[in-house]
């Protein structure tokens, strides 16, 4: 750390940040010379690392060559290629993209186009929005009232005036009942939809968001076997559009482009963000499908649009991402290596009393701790377990991204690992010592 004064400000206003200087594949440099394996890519953004030649060459080249045109006006060759792409990868039916800067306008557009087309199909009564308690989907005014994490809603509560409303996680390491089947329990919790839907009355509801994954909140939760399936089958029956949050753990990360390609469902929307720029460009993208799209075009517009949207860079950024996913085979390399990295946390974690359970897929894992691995009760936030982990990572130079849930007592800390795609055996292994370190380290802090 230096005694300079920052001008900037940033989420906490009492740490004196590293000044990053310089990204080296999967470490971050900063000003001092000290290295940080950067074993979350950030939020999981930098899925290919820092600074990867072939997309600081693609950045280059397009800047060179039209940095932006107005899409009042134009569209452009990247945003044409990109969208091509992401739709022949995306399951059946996804015909068009919506590109914006990230991952809320993605959530953003996403409600504004599910509102759009039931008003363009004659049903303007449906204006409910339907996520999960304790959910994520960004920090603007209309992703943040979609979201269901209490803590980050109390101060803007009074402006979150959107008609939303929230059910059941699916998160089996606390809700899944002793003698229930990981089935069954999919099952229970997807009817917590239903039941919402019928209380606000089918043709109130617009559209039901989720993370396929879940990411920020609690640490990598993979979805109970069929639940995605149950929650199609009740959109379906009410009209009500499915869309999945994949802005985290989309693009690859869980080892697939589309995390709900494991899930046996087609949305209607999908959100992405983060790794699609890999955190050289900031871009995230809206993908929709087919009758959507067809329900607007019939009218001709959409009315939404940020200045930014479909950015020639960012687009040509992002569309190389893509092919060096594609050339260097990365989706086999993160199912493969995924499991490897799993079984690494395992003997790491696995009889550590404080680490309740070990979750997540491909290169999307996180641990959950507690203070009691037989009740899971978890340690009491005030005593910081995931700032300490996080202070002592940094210390010894790794990156993670530990969290404390959303309110007291309804989950463990957690630390979520979202390594680059490129990230060596021998780095994946270094990651999970410095863990260990650092884990360790606060737990005695904390446990003592
Ligand atoms: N949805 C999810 C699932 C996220 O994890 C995030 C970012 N953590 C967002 C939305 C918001 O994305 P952004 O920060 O790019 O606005």
């Amino acid at each position: 750390m230096t005694d300079r004064r920052s001008h900037v400000f940033y989420r906490d206003l009492k740490t004196e940040y590293p000044l990053a200087v310089a990204g080296e594949g999967v470490w971050i440099v900063d000003s001092e010379g000290r290295r940080y394996l950067d074993a979350s890519g950030g939020a999981a953004v930098s899925c290919l690392g820092h600074c990867h030649p072939r997309i600081v060459k693609a950045i280059r080249d397009q800047a060179g060559k039209l940095e932006f045109a107005h899409t009042a006006f134009f569209t452009s060759e990247p945003a044409e290629e990109l969208a091509e792409r992401l739709v022949r990868a995306a399951p059946d039916g996804f015909t068009r993209v919506y590109f914006v800067s990230g991952g809320s306008e993605a959530n953003e557009a996403a409600l504004k186009l599910a509102r759009q087309v039931h008003v363009e199909r004659g049903e303007s009564h449906r204006i409910y929005a339907i996520s999960r308690l304790q959910s994520y989907h960004g920090n603007t005014i209309g992703a943040l009232s979609l979201g269901g994490n209490p803590a980050r809603r109390a101060l803007f509560e009074p402006l979150l005036g959107l008609p939303v409303a929230h059910v059941d996680p699916c998160y089996a390491y606390r809700h899944q009942g002793a003698h229930e089947s990981e089935e069954d329990y999919g099952v229970r919790a997807a009817r917590s939809l239903e039941e919402k839907i019928l209380e606000l009355g089918p043709e109130n509801v617009s559209c039901f968001f989720a993370e396929t994954v879940v990411g920020a909140t609690a640490g990598a939760v993979p979805p109970a076997p069929g639940y995605f399936r149950e929650i199609r089958r009740i959109c379906d029956r009410y009209g009500v559009l499915m869309v999945l949050d994949e802005v985290m753990c989309g693009m690859g990360r869980t080892g697939t482009l589309f995390a709900c390609e494991q899930e046996d469902v087609v949305p209607d929307i999908i959100t992405v963000a983060k790794g699609l720029g890999a955190g050289h460009q900031s871009i995230g993208a809206v993908l929709a499908r087919f009758p959507l799209v067809d329900a607007i075009e019939r009218n001709g517009v959409f009315q939404h649009g940020h200045t930014y949207i479909g950015h020639a860079i960012a687009c040509a950024a992002a569309l190389e991402v893509q092919r060096v996913i594609e050339d260097e085979g990365l989706l086999e390399r993160v199912s493969e290596a995924g499991e490897t990295f799993a079984r690494r946390l395992e003997s790491a974690f696995g009889q550590n009393p404080h680490v309740g359970d070990i979750r997540g897929r491909g290169y999307f894992r996180a641990i959950e701790l507690v203070a009691d691995r037989e009740s899971k009760q978890p340690f009491p936030r005030k005593a910081g377990l995931a700032a300490k982990i996080k202070a002592r990572a940094m210390a010894a130079g790794l990156v993670c991204y530990p969290g404390n849930g959303t309110a007291d007592g309804e989950h463990g800390d957690h630390v979520l690992l979202a390594p680059p795609f490129i990230a060596s055996d021998e780095e994946l292994d270094t990651i999970v010592e410095f863990l260990a370190g650092a884990v360790e380290g606060a737990l005695g802090e904390v446990a003592a």
